[in-house]
Order: C-alpha cells, then structure tokens, then sequence
C-alpha cells in the first residue's frame, strides 16, 4: 500500500479521528465510519494527557513511560494542526502522607522532579480543595484537553484535509485498499481481525459538577482524579473489569462520591452528572497497533485508560503501516501478534 490507498477507518472516536487526519494528510482517500452519533468512551473522558502521573499511578504505567512521554510530545503537532486546545497548567498530587511520599519515589524513579507546594500555593491553585490537604507534588509535564472540543476539531480538521463520514457500521473490508479497525471495546468486527477477541472490556464512570467550570491544575489522590473542564469539574473514574456496558451504575460511585468529599468538601453535597465510558484493554495494557493477521487490516484498538494521550502516536504508527513506512520505536510493543504464548495461539 502507499499514498493514494483507499481507506475505511471503523470508529470515529479519538483512535478513529487522529488516524484518519494523518491518513488524508499523507495522501490517502478516507472515509470515516461510525453508526453513533457520539464516539462512547472519547466523549466521556476526563482528557489528561498525564504520562507523569499515569506512568507512577497505573498498573505497569513506569514501563511505558517512555511511550507515554513520546505521546504526549506529539499533542503540540496536532494542537497546532488540528486547534485542538491543549491546557498546559500540570497536576498536582495530593493525599495521605505515606501515599504522598510513595507518589515522590515513583517520580524520582523516572527522573521526575516535581515542584513541592506550601499551602497557600495549594490554595491559590485550587481554591475549593479541602484543607486537611497542606502538601502537594505538582508536575507540569502532563496537560489536559477537552474530550469533545478535541472530537469536533478533530473531525473538522480531517473533513478539510478530504476525509470523508458514513454514519455507518464497517463490516468489512470491502472495495477498499486498507481497514484501520478503531472501534474501541467493540468486538463485532472480531471476523475481520481475529486479534479482537484479545480485548477485554473495562468501564469506566465518572462525575461531573456542571456549576464549576474553568480550567487549571489537575488534581490527583490516591484512587480518584479531580479535573477542571470548561464542561464542569470531572472526579473520576471507577475501573470496573469485564463491564462492557456503557450504562451508569449508580452503586458503583460511592468510592467517587467519598473522594469528591475528601478533595472537595464544599461540594459534599452538590449535586452532579454521571456518565459512562467502556475502555479496551489488552492483556498485557498497551494498545495493539499494527497489521492484523487479516489482510490490509490495521488495527488501531486497545489503548485502556490513555486513548487520548496515546492517539497521536497510534495514528503516527497506523499511517506508516499503510504509507509502507517504518512504524517506529514502538512497533514490536504495540505489535497485534504479540500475544503467541500457547494462550492464544488458536486466533
Ligand atoms: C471514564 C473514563 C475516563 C477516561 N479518561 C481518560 C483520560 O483522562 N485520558 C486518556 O488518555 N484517556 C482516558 N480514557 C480512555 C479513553 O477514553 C479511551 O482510551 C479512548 O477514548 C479510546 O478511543 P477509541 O477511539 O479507541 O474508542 P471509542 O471512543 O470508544 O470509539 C470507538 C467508536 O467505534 C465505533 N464503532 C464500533 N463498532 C463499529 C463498527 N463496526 N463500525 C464503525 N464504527 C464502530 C463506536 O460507535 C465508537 O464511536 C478514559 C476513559 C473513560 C471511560
């Protein structure tokens, strides 16, 4: 395949979006499917571009760190590409201070060096954050956008580079010359590429207090995340393993309700939103980008809990693949057949 090939990309999500710009800026004849109306799990999240924080907080996070922060480094490119607003403030941590200190080593590990706050610091930062809290660790390496202003710019951008929209179900391949498969948790195009069937559902919730609007410092505690957005103040997010429906459950948000009154005690007894994502993950967390065992498939899937951080490395990979250049650094960690360990071998 080369420049000029005609391209389905199933899913108009962040993956979906960040694929097909790249796609049409490289010279290739896209067209975007997606039935809904709104991508699910893009449009639901809190947006934190965090390789910092992801890398010491997540499960097997510092082993990528190096990915994450490549990442990330890619989000100025399609800021300015793209106009999708980038808020560069940082997050700061705060918590319990043997969590606090546990947070600090995992920072120097990856030769991070945060800024330490005095309390009047913290304040000025994020007036409404409880003062039981007079420490905090603030990184400005990661940022924040806004989910659904990123979507629409996203999209607005590839239409203009020639990108063209179905609202529409792929079911495969077809008349084209390639399938990038970017269609989330989803697992209904398991024919097209067998390697589907790896993904394993995880949904997410989160809340959203819509009379706190602004940007700012990012806030994160052990176990829960406070963000500022133009759209209301997002605390998030449960993790909620083999949940594939994109429904809000209301018994599963007390943990979030608990943590909105530890960092933010004045809004005890606000009232708020919730809404619903479902992430896909892979077995080993890291996202599966790369040809399918299927002919001209790409598979585009599998990014967890960091779509967005990730897209633009992922639609970077995906185009190379296509464009019959080399994938890069990440090629073989990303690799869709990774995954031959007797396990899996029948796929
Ligand atoms: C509560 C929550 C908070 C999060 N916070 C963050 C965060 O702060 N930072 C971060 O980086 N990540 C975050 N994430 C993770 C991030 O949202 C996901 O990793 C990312 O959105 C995945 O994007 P996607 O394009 O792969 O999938 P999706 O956004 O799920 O889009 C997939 C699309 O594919 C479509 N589709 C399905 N089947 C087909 C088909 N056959 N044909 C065509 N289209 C199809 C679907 O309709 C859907 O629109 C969060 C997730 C959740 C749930």
């Amino acid at each position: 395949m080369s420049r000029g090939a005609i391209v389905i990309v199933a899913g108009a999500g962040a993956l979906g979006l960040s694929c097909a710009l790249a796609l049409a800026d490289a010279g290739c004849a896209v067209t975007v499917c997606d039935p809904a109306q709104t991508p699910q799990a893009s449009a639901v999240a809190a947006g934190m571009l965090a390789p910092v924080f992801e890398a010491v907080l997540d499960e097997g996070g510092e082993a990528a760190f190096d990915l994450l922060i490549a990442a990330r480094n890619l989000w100025p490119g399609l800021e300015a590409r793209a106009g999708v607003a980038l808020d560069r403030s940082g997050a700061m941590a705060v918590g319990e201070a043997a969590w606090l200190a546990d947070v600090a080593a995992g920072l120097a590990r990856l030769g991070v060096r945060p800024t330490e706050l005095s309390r009047t610091t913290i304040e000025n930062l994020t007036p409404t954050l409880g003062s039981v809290f007079d420490q905090a660790l603030l990184v400005r390496e990661d940022w924040r956008l806004e989910p659904r202003q990123a979507l629409a710019a996203l999209r607005r951008t590839a239409e203009a580079a020639g990108a063209l929209f179905r609202r529409e179900a792929v079911t495969g391949i077809g008349e084209a010359d390639a399938l990038v498969i970017a269609t989330g948790a989803d697992q209904r195009l398991a024919e097209a590429a067998p390697e589907l069937a790896r993904l394993t559902p995880i949904r997410g919730q989160i809340l959203r207090f819509m009379d706190i609007r602004g940007g700012g410092v990012s806030l994160r505690t052990d176990g829960a995340y406070g963000v500022p957005a133009s759209d209301g103040l997002a605390v998030g997010a449960t993790m909620e393993p083999g949940r594939a429906e994109a429904k809000v459950d209301p018994a599963a948000l007390a943990p979030l309700v608990a943590a909105t009154g530890r960092l933010y005690p004045a809004l005890a007894e606000a009232t708020f939103g919730a809404s619903a994502g479902v992430r896909a993950a892979t077995p080993d967390g890291l996202p599966m980008v790369g040809f399918s065992k299927s002919p001209n498939v790409v598979l585009a899937v599998g990014a967890r809990r960091n779509g967005w951080l990730l897209a633009p490395l992922v639609a970077q990979m995906v185009t190379a693949c296509i464009t019959g250049r080399d994938p890069g650094p990440y090629a073989a960690r990303f690799d869709p057949q990774r995954f031959k360990d007797g396990r899996f071998d029948a796929l």
